[in-house]
């Protein structure tokens, strides 16, 4: 398997000194989608518990903390098998663990965390510091959060990108998941036959972000949701090559199927928070609601943002406790209608997978957009 190269740094060492000051003098540097935490477990309840040694320097200068991602999932899970929606009968302890691996897997694509977390932090700052050099020969963490696949976490790539343009890349990459997910798509597929099993739009945008000039032909869906990889960074200068040899830690269909419904929840979830995407209707105040949401006004860009203000709504939605609202958009139900689907779907021949109807279902509901040619915006976030 071809693993991702990745630069070598000439950064020197008094900046990485400085970087992880500031950071500990300004925790909100870093910027994620809501929060996750990779250090606690799913432990059959609603919040997870510890069960990895927390790094008490890498977790204060990360947000690495809150697992918010993760309790979202736990909640819609749990809403779909409480109220008996189709395909609940699959939801166990072990799908529930690998969903929240995938819903962190945005986040930390090469599975960095939990046992890498000072590499998983280093990388990340250099990934900011070198944001302007980022292409497609870099590796996927470098690319999700600093540079085109920012539609990870429904947020635009850059400052002149169209709304359409950032949909048209949700879209697809909900197709995609959603065709691992419920097993349209057999996870051992190698990229180069990926065109057989998606429509020709999702094809190109597929090709255009993951396959061009050759590369990562002989992926596979199990190959890409399982990588686990290293990378020695040596102070001061040097971040060695990528090491994904560990790769072969989960073989299991159906993990690499829910490791891709989680990836697909994460999106879904980061478009409800209002630093990503503004949404209507308004309101004052910098934090997210997850509850009687409409349509999209902006996908936003971080480009654009001050990053301690975005922080401000990455955190626990205001409402994440209350209940859903009559009116609008709830990011459970939403949510848990497409767990319904895909689940249900891995239980009926091929010919009847429902992922058109679940796309189009959210392309006129939470992904409607008011104005197709609007740029990327910055929200409160300015
Ligand atoms: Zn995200």
């Amino acid at each position: 398997m071809q693993t991702e190269c990745q630069i070598e740094s000439n950064t020197p060492y008094y900046v990485y000194q400085l970087i992880l000051l500031s950071l500990l003098l300004f925790p909100t540097s870093i910027v994620l989608a809501f929060d996750i935490n990779p250090f606690k477990e799913y432990n059959g309840g609603a919040e997870l518990v510890h069960t990895f040694e927390q790094p008490a320097a890498e977790i204060l200068v990360s947000s690495i903390i809150n697992p918010v991602h993760e309790e979202l999932t736990i909640k819609t899970l749990f809403f779909v098998r409480d109220t008996r929606m189709p395909g609940y009968e699959l939801i166990d302890d072990n799908l529930i663990r690998k969903v929240i691996r995938g819903v962190r897997w945005n986040d930390d694509p090469l599975n960095f965390l939990p046992d890498n977390p000072r590499q998983w932090l280093l990388n990340f700052e250099h990934a900011s510091k070198i944001t302007d050099r980022i292409n497609e020969n870099f590796d996927l963490f470098y690319r999700s959060h600093h540079a085109d696949l920012q539609f990870l976490h429904a947020m635009a790539s850059s400052e002149d990108e169209s709304a359409q343009f950032t949909r048209a890349a949700i879209m697809s990459w909900i197709e995609f998941t959603y065709k691992v997910a419920s097993g349209y798509i057999p996870v051992h597929t190698p990229f180069k036959q990926l065109h057989n099993y998606l429509s020709p739009k999702t094809s190109l945008v597929f090709k255009n972000f993951f396959t061009q000039n050759g590369r990562r032909l002989n992926w596979t869906p199990a190959y890409l949701f399982s990588l686990k990889c290293t990378r020695e960074v040596v102070l001061p200068s040097t971040f060695e090559a990528l090491d994904c040899s560990q790769t072969t830690w989960l073989p299991n269909k159906q993990d690499i199927q829910n490791i891709a419904l989680g990836s697909l929840l994460h999106v879904i979830q980061d478009s409800f928070s209002d630093s990503h995407v503004t949404r209507n209707p308004d309101y004052d105040g910098n934090y997210s609601l997850i509850h009687g949401r409409s349509a999209i006004q902006t996908f936003n860009t971080y480009k654009k943002q001050s990053i301690r203000l975005h922080r401000g709504a990455d955190s626990y939605p205001q409402d994440m406790d209350q209940p859903p609202m009559q009116s609008g958009f709830n990011l459970e139900e939403v949510s848990a209608e497409v767990i319904s689907y895909v689940l249900s779907d891995r239980t009926r021949p091929r010919n009847k997978n429902r992922q058109a109807l679940v796309n189009s279902k959210l392309r006129k509901g939470i992904f409607h957009l008011l104005d197709p040619n609007a740029t990327a915006g910055s929200g409160k976030y300015k």
